[in-house]
């Protein structure tokens, strides 16, 4: 990721896992020593969110049959 200083523009280049996705962190100028606050970019949903996993099966429903009629 690329940050930036506020002050004097100097561009740094930060290594991805440095700092956890989404977080602020703060980060020094090395050029005019300015100490600013730099968020990290939001992460990627490459995460494949799988289903609740629903067990198969066969689901017979019950039918509940009448009380025999007296004759
Ligand atoms: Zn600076």
């Amino acid at each position: 990721m690329l940050i930036r200083c506020q002050r004097c523009r100097a561009l740094y280049s930060l290594s991805d896992g440095v700092a956890p996705a989404g977080a602020r962190f703060k980060v020094e100028c090395g050029r005019c020593l300015l100490v600013f606050e730099a968020a990290a970019p939001p992460p990627r949903r490459a995460e494949a969110v799988q289903g609740t996993g629903t067990p198969v099966g066969t689901a017979v429903p019950q039918r509940e049959k009448d009380s025999s009629p007296e004759a």
